[in-house]
């Protein structure tokens, strides 16, 4: 049904009824179009007299008035406009003049749009491209990644502000084993607290530079993975913190000895030759990697035949289980005796392959034992976390502009209600 603008509401006809627009503080002065598929209303600020924001005088004397298109949420389908009729006040005590701004209306260079169509998009933008929430809502793509960045911005300067007693550093990378940002989160409520270019001693110390000394006095446990130059980085400003070696990091270091050692011997034939691998030995790689205590009688007796074929691969897999011990262990006491428990395997015989992790132990055993000293923390929360970006990576199809990722990634970390 097509209506002619009238002064003084909708025209008369059977099928009329009142839409609300659910806005504070908006009077509607007129809808200009009403087709089935689009609404125009012209609406306007529902106060009379406003507040100079230069002397706190109140002012009613409009200069003038100009109008400014807002998109809206859609009213049962129908795309949505709002016609602004944003005035410009004159102050009659000191003469100067200003425009209003309004609570609902989140304003941009060229493109404005409701607050709730801007939580919309800012919701959405993790479950779909921007280019294609940019075609639903007929938006500009530049103008719903500047939103969601400014939004994305405002969000974290406030979680920023608050104390952070567990803090987790992870890295990650905008595309596969490249363009790698840190990713920084409150350990204790999940909150993502700065995604910052680069993974090196600068990028992390940049961040706690900025957080200040009284924010790092706050943390009291940082969890990273097992990286040199996050270690320099805590070191310099988060003295006063426990440091834990993520568990999942360490798991892969321990394995690395095992891994290799069957690497070495599983090999039968040359390159090409079939088989070139020892079926069972290469066949059961994941099985050997199990936790002992997580066996059950069938796969137990199953490991134990392999490993009876080879006295190298046995003793291996003895020094990697020495090792989950480190973490089954009670207390620090009884860490200690497993630690040496794997030493005195280690020079019973030595495997060339464990050489690296006896450093590697030696250069990180304050970090890894760190982890009975606190509650047992480990880096799980960031790893479901990394899961979610992940995705988002997905959604995305990778990611060029770290700023970009960050603003994304941290309205992820939580989801946004
Ligand atoms: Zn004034």
């Amino acid at each position: 049904m097509e209506t002619s603008p009238s002064k003084g509401g909708a025209p008369m006809s059977l099928d009329v009824m009142t839409v609300r627009l659910h806005l504070r503080r908006i009077r509607v002065v007129e809808v200009t179009v009403d087709r089935p598929e689009r609404l125009e209303v012209r609406v306007r600020d529902a106060r009379r007299v406003v507040r100079c924001p230069h002397c706190g005088f109140r002012t009613d004397r409009v200069h003038d008035t100009k109008r400014l298109k807002i998109c809206d949420v859609t009213y049962g389908g129908r795309s949505t406009v709002l016609v602004w009729e944003r005035r410009r006040f004159r102050c009659d005590a000191c003469g100067e003049r200003h425009l209003e701004e309004h609570p609902e209306f989140v304003l941009g260079r060229r493109t404005h749009v409701t607050r709730r169509l801007a939580r919309t998009l800012v919701r959405d933008v993790n479950r779909l491209p921007i280019r294609e929430l940019a075609r639903r809502w007929d938006l500009g793509w530049h103008f719903i990644m500047t939103l969601t960045r400014w939004w994305s911005a405002r969000v974290v300067a406030e979680r920023r502000r608050g104390r952070c007693r567990i803090l987790m550093v992870d890295e990650t990378s905008l595309r596969r084993r490249h363009r790698y940002v840190t990713v920084l989160l409150n350990g204790e409520t999940g909150e993502g607290l700065g995604v910052v270019k680069h993974r090196d001693e600068k990028a992390l110390s940049g961040f706690l530079q900025a957080q200040g000394h009284r924010w790092c006095r706050s943390v009291k446990v940082v969890i990273t993975d097992g990286s040199e130059s996050y270690r320099a980085a805590i070191r310099r400003h988060l003295g006063g913190a426990t440091h834990v070696v993520d568990r999942f990091h360490v798991a892969r270091w321990f394995a690395s000895g095992l891994v290799e050692v069957r690497r070495r011997i599983q090999r039968i034939g040359s390159k090409g030759a079939r088989p070139a691998y020892h079926p069972d030995i290469f066949r059961s790689r994941y099985l050997q990697l199990r936790r002992a205590d997580r066996l059950d009688a069938e796969a137990r007796e199953r490991l134990e035949r392999i490993l009876g074929t080879d006295p190298e691969l046995a003793h291996a897999w003895e020094l990697y289980q020495a090792l989950h011990r480190i973490y089954l262990a009670a207390d620090d006491a009884e860490a200690n005796q497993a630690l040496a428990h794997f030493i005195d395997g280690h020079y019973t015989r030595t495997l060339p392959e464990f050489e690296p992790l006896i450093d590697t132990l030696l250069k990180w055993g304050d970090e890894i034992f760190a982890f009975h000293h606190t509650h047992r923390i480990t880096n799980g929360r960031l790893e479901g976390t990394n899961a979610k970006l992940g995705v988002l990576k997905r959604v995305a199809y990778g990611f060029v502009n770290h700023r970009n990722f960050g603003a994304r990634a941290l309205l992820l970390c939580p989801a946004v209600p």
